[in-house]
């Protein structure tokens, strides 16, 4: 009997194995998992060895988890939520734990994600209570009749959702917030990895209204901590999906909301063009309706990814005095990363493991 038993869980385990292997061998080999961490002043100059490993390590953490979910045969969008969790979950980036503050103290993240096939998008802004707030903007896309919902509302009706809460505690980092205490008083709003760049409300800098210098370089030699957080995802059944978590810019007020969550500004994704994520001073980038313009550059002029991220992050944001970058991947795999900024948190992890991280201009 015992024997009948194990030779019985044998099969069932031998079928199970060739069924998920016969499952997987049919799909593609081709998968692709590109992320970003934030761009802007990113200088090796002001990066201590300690500093970078912590960075390196954690993107490439992200870049594992999203692979792996990917290698199993899991969609691009689970992909996307699971690579911005871990990143939203370090206090290293400007996204969930570790957002940046707002005017009044607070901290108000904005998020969105997009599936590739379908086209459907969802998005989240000013939540204040979401540990995940990638999380929240997917059950959006998934179980609401909208795309975006904003401040209390979405806090509650991610709640109802289920979605994992925390306390506002729990996003405060003392780090963060001693660099909110040097912007506070100056009435200005400041991209967290632009900090030697004080900006005035229209987004334009200010001579002679820049915060002391010294202050900032303490902020970037000790505190250095940036980053909007994004994810792009080519999955094993040839769909493309896109997200973007961030904290948005310190000293925000008056519940301003930058490009992150603004579906085809911040974030985009569509299989038959590309998927986009993007990171830098959320105005120009919807002004530019960044991420949808290098999509419809591939889909009306017919060129690739490379050359549609570099007309618009070059050529167009440039023109209008835009900061910032992008990742962006096709449904074959091709990507690239683009910034007109210091640097840019990056990286990709192809399907047969080759990965990369990058945080400066360059290859470095
Ligand atoms: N794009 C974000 C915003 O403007 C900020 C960032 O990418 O760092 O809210």
């Amino acid at each position: 009997m015992k024997t009948i038993t194990i030779n019985m869980m044998a099969l069932l385990l031998f079928t199970a194995t060739t069924f998920s292997q016969e499952k997987l061998t049919n799909m593609s080999d081709n998968f692709m998992l590109v992320i970003h961490g934030g761009a802007g002043t990113i200088l090796k100059k002001n990066m201590t060895d300690e500093k970078e490993k912590l960075y390196r390590d954690k993107l490439n953490e992200a870049l594992q988890a999203g692979h792996k979910i990917l290698k199993e045969g899991g969609t691009a969008v689970d992909a996307v939520e699971a690579t911005i969790n871990l990143m939203e979950n370090s206090p290293l980036f400007n996204a969930g734990k570790g957002s940046v503050f707002t005017n009044a103290g607070t901290n108000e993240m904005d998020a969105s994600i997009m599936d590739g096939k379908t086209l459907n998008a969802g998005a989240v802004a000013g939540v204040k209570t979401i540990k995940n707030p990638i999380s929240a903007a997917r059950i959006v896309m998934e179980k609401s009749p909208h795309v975006m919902l904003s401040g209390d509302g979405a806090d509650q009706y991610a709640k109802e959702m289920g979605v994992e809460t925390a306390s506002p505690d729990y996003f405060k980092d003392s780090i963060r917030y001693r660099q909110w205490l040097k912007l506070k008083e100056t009435e200005k709003q400041q991209l967290d990895h632009d900090a030697t760049e004080p900006k005035g409300n229209d987004g334009i800098p200010e001579e002679g209204n820049n915060i002391d210098p010294s202050e900032i370089e303490f902020n970037i030699n000790i505190d250095e901590k940036y980053g909007t957080v994004g994810c792009v995802a080519l999955d094993r059944h040839g769909n493309l999906a896109a997200g973007t978590s961030t904290g948005g810019m310190t000293n925000k007020r008056w519940g301003r909301i930058g490009d992150s969550p603004v579906i085809a500004a911040g974030t985009y994704a569509n299989n038959k063009t590309c998927a986009v994520s993007c990171t830098g001073h959320g105005e120009y980038f919807i002004r530019n309706v960044v991420a949808y313009d290098i999509s419809a550059h591939m889909e009306y002029k017919s060129i690739g990814v490379d050359e549609a991220a570099k007309q618009v992050i070059h050529k167009k944001l440039n023109e209008l005095g835009g900061t910032g970058g992008v990742i962006v991947l096709d449904a074959q795999g091709n990507f690239t990363m683009q910034f007109n900024t210091a640097g840019m948190y990056r990286g990709y992890m192809k399907a047969n493991g080759e990965s990369e991280v990058m945080l400066y201009k360059g290859n470095d």
